[in-house]
C-alpha cells in the first residue's frame, strides 16, 4: 500500500512518515500543495493524508481538483480546525475521512486501515434491489445497467441501505454504521451523503428509490 503524506510542519511530516513506514506502508511525503500535485501525477497512491493549511495550494483546493479530475484516491484530511462546518466542507470536497490535530498516531493508523480495508478484501456478494446492482467484489454499482460512480463513503451508505431494503434507517444508525467512530452528534454528514447518493442513483429515473421519512430517517424503497 502506497501512501502520500502532505504536511508542511517538518517534524510532523517526519514523524508520520516513520510511523507509517514502520507499519509497512510505502510512503512519500511533501510539505507543499503544489509538490503534492506533482506526486499525484507521478504515482498512484492507495491513500493520501492531506493537511488543509498548506503553502502552494491548500488541501481543500487540491482535493477538489483531484476529484474534478476523476482521482478517487482515498483522502484523509488533517486539520487544526475542529468544527462541524469544517468537517462538512472537507467531506463536501470529497474527503473520505477527517482527523483533527493533535491526534494519536494509533488513531491515524486505525483510520487508514479502515479506508484501505474498504478498498480491497471484499466478499464476492452482489446486492440487488429495484434495478440497482452492487457488486461488492469489484465495488461497482449499476442501475438498470447504467454504471454509477460512487465515492467510498457513498458506496458504504448505499451498501447499508441495500442490505436493508424497505427498512427505515435513522441518521444515527447510518452514521454509526458507516462512520465507525464518534463523528459528533448533530452533524449533518449523513444528510450530505444521502443528497449525493440521491443525485447519483435517482436522477434521470422515473421511479425514485431513496426516500426521506420525516423525523425518522431514510429508506430504500420501490414506490408502488
Ligand atoms: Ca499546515
Amino acid at each position: 500500500m502506497r501512501i502520500l503524506i502532505v504536511e508542511d510542519e517538518p517534524d510532523l511530516l517526519d514523524a508520520l512518515k516513520k510511523q507509517l513506514q514502520s507499519s509497512g506502508y510505502s510512503v512519500d511525503g511533501c510539505g507543499n500543495g503544489l509538490d503534492a500535485e506533482d506526486y499525484l501525477k507521478m504515482a498512484t497512491y492507495d491513500a493520501v493524508v492531506l493537511d488543509i493549511m498548506l503553502p502552494g495550494i491548500d488541501g481543500l483546493t487540491l482535493l477538489k481538483k483531484m476529484r474534478a479530475e476523476g482521482n478517487t484516491t482515498h483522502v484523509l484530511l488533517l486539520t487544526a480546525l475542529d468544527s462541524i462546518e469544517n468537517k462538512v466542507n472537507g467531506l463536501d470536497a470529497g474527503a473520505d475521512d477527517y482527523l483533527v490535530k493533535p491526534f494519536a498516531y494509533d488513531e491515524l493508523l486505525a483510520r487508514l486501515r479502515v479506508l484501505l480495508r474498504r478498498h480491497s478484501g471484499q466478499t464476492t456478494n452482489v446486492l440487488e434491489y429495484g434495478g440497482l446492482v452492487m457488486d461488492l467484489n469489484s465495488r461497482t454499482v449499476t442501475r438498470d445497467g447504467t454504471e454509477i460512480t460512487l465515492s467510498s463513503k457513498e458506496f458504504a451508505v448505499l451498501e447499508y441501505l441495500l442490505r436493508n431494503p424497505g427498512r427505515v434507517l435513522s441518521r444515527d444508525k447510518i452514521e454509526n454504521h458507516v462512520w465507525n467512530y464518534d463523528f459528533e452528534g448533530g452533524s449533518n454528514v449523513v444528510d450530505v451523503y444521502i443528497r449525493y447518493l440521491r443525485k447519483k442513483i435517482d436522477t434521470g429515473f422515473n421511479k425514485k428509490l431513496l426516500h426521506t421519512i420525516r423525523g425518522a430517517g431514510y429508506v430504500l424503497r420501490e414506490e408502488k
